[in-house]
C-alpha cells in the first residue's frame, strides 16, 4: 500500500519511460497546469474514436486517455531539460535495431474449429506469430489440436471460460480458474489474460495476482500506450498492462465501414503510429468477423510486414522485455561535451535515448563508458503534433 500522491504518479510514469536521474530530478508537479491524479481513475466509458469518410468506430474504454496524460508529463520535462540546456535522456523504449513493436492478438470468442484455423492458416502464409486468448466453452472441444501452433512461434493464453467479466471477485475466480484448469491440463502453461469485453476491475485484477499472470490487457483501464502497471485506490497492481488500440474489424463494421474503408482506416493507424515509433499493437476475432473479411485481414499483414524495422512479438515476449527494461538500473552525468555512463548492464538490447533541443536525437549503448557528445551520430527528428489531424488515438466526443 502507498498513497498515491501526485508526486507517486509522476514518479511511477517517469520509471516506465526510464529517465536519467538527472531528468527526473527536473520535474516538479507545478511544471503541470492540470493535475495528474486522473491516472488512478478506472472507470470506463464509450468513447468514438476519429475515424475516416465521417464514419467513426466506438467502443468502451478507460475514460482517462493515459498515454495522452504520459505524453504531457514527458513533454514538459523535454521542455524543462532544454530550457536548462541538457539533453533529454531515458532507456530506449525498444531492443536495439527496432523502431517500433508490432503485436496481433486474438480473442477466441465463440470460435469453431473452421474460423479458428482459418486464422491461423492466413497468418502463417505471412509467418506472423499471433498471441490467441482462449474463451474455452467454445475451444475445449479442439484444445488438443491448438497445441501444436506454439511450434510456429505462436503464444496461446486465456480469455475466459464463460465470455464475461463480473463486478464480483468469486465470480471471476470461478471464471478463471475453469478456463486455467482446462488449459494446464492440456499442457498450456498460463502466464497471460485478457478479459471478455476489455473490462477490468479490482476483483478481477485480484484474481489476477492470485494466479500470477505476468500481463493482461484490458483496454478499460488503458489503450494506445506503452505498458504500465495500473494504479488505483492507493495501490498498484502487480500486474504488467498492456494497452492496445482498442478497434478491430467488428468495430468497423459496426459503424458501417466497407471493406475499403476499413483497409484505409488500419493503413492510417499503423503509418501513424510507426511514423511516432508509437507500439503497433492490434487485435481482432477469428469468428463473426475476421472470417468474414479475409481481403481485410490479408491487408493488415501485408501491412504490418512491410514495415521496416519492427518487432513482431508476441505478449510474453514484449512484457518480458518490458520487464528487463524497467529493471536496467544506470547513471549519468554530464560536464562539458562528456556523456558519463555508469551501469551494470551487459544486455546488447537495451540502449539510451538522447534528444537535444534542436530535434537531433542518438541512441548509444547502456554500457559504462566516457562518451563525447559532439562525436556521437546525430539525426535529425521529426516532430509530431499530439494530436494529429486525424486524431488519432484520441476521442473525438463522449456519448
Ligand atoms: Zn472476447
Amino acid at each position: 500500500m502507498f498513497p498515491i500522491t501526485e508526486k507517486k504518479i509522476i514518479s511511477e510514469i517517469l520509471k516506465h519511460e526510464g529517465c536519467a536521474d538527472f531528468i527526473t530530478d527536473l520535474f516538479h508537479v507545478n511544471l503541470l497546469n492540470n493535475s495528474v491524479k486522473p491516472f488512478t481513475n478506472f472507470n470506463s466509458q464509450l468513447k468514438s474514436f476519429i475515424g475516416i469518410s465521417g464514419k467513426s468506430p466506438t467502443e468502451k474504454v478507460s475514460i482517462i486517455d493515459k498515454g495522452l496524460l504520459r505524453k504531457t508529463i514527458v513533454k514538459a520535462l523535454k521542455k524543462r531539460a532544454f530550457d536548462s540546456n541538457l539533453p533529454y535522456l531515458h532507456l530506449a523504449y525498444y531492443p536495439k535495431g527496432y523502431h517500433t513493436i508490432v503485436t496481433f492478438r486474438v480473442d477466441c470468442d465463440v470460435s469453431d474449429k473452421e474460423s479458428f484455423f482459418h486464422l491461423l492458416k492466413i497468418s502463417e502464409k505471412y509467418s506472423f506469430p499471433l498471441t490467441w486468448f482462449l474463451h474455452l466453452a467454445f475451444q475445449e472441444s479442439y484444445i488438443h489440436e491448438i497445441d501444436d501452433i506454439r511450434k510456429n512461434g505462436h503464444e496461446v493464453q486465456l480469455h475466459c471460460y464463460d465470455h464475461e467479466t463480473y463486478p464480483s471477485y468469486i465470480e471471476n475466480k470461478r471464471n478463471i480458474l475453469k478456463g486455467k484448469n482446462i488449459m494446464e491440463k492440456e499442457g498450456f502453461k498460463v502466464s497471460g489474460f485478457v478479459s471478455p469485453f476489455g473490462k477490468w476491475n479490482h476483483s478481477l485484477n485480484r484474481v489476477l495476482e492470485e494466479i500470477k499472470v505476468n500481463y493482461s490487457s484490458e483496454f478499460a483501464i488503458g489503450y494506445d500506450d506503452f505498458p504500465f502497471y495500473p494504479l488505483y485506490k492507493n495501490r498498484r497492481s502487480k500486474i504488467l498492462q498492456l494497452p492496445i488500440h482498442p478497434i478491430c474489424i467488428g468495430s468497423l463494421r459496426k459503424s458501417g465501414f466497407t471493406n475499403h474503408e476499413m483497409m484505409n482506416y488500419f493503413e492510417k493507424i499503423i503509418t501513424s503510429k510507426y511514423e511516432r515509433q508509437e507500439p503497433i499493437m492490434l487485435y481482432g476475432h477469428p469468428k463473426n468477423e475476421i472470417d468474414n473479411y479475409p481481403d481485410v485481414i490479408n491487408f493488415i499483414f501485408t501491412t504490418l510486414k512491410g514495415l521496416p524495422d519492427v518487432w513482431i512479438a508476441t505478449y510474453t515476449e514484449y512484457a518480458k522485455w518490458w520487464k528487463k527494461r524497467l529493471s536496467a538500473k544506470y547513471s549519468v552525468s554530464i560536464k562539458g561535451d562528456f556523456l558519463t555512463i555508469k551501469t551494470d548492464n551487459t544486455n546488447p538490447d537495451l540502449q539510451l535515448h538522447i534528444e537535444k533541443q534542436d530535434s537531433l536525437e542518438t541512441y548509444v549503448p547502456l554500457l559504462t563508458a566516457k562518451l563525447s557528445m559532439a562525436h556521437l551520430k546525430w539525426t535529425y527528428r521529426k516532430e509530431f503534433t499530439e494530436l494529429s489531424i486525424d486524431g488519432i488515438g484520441s476521442m473525438l466526443s463522449d456519448e
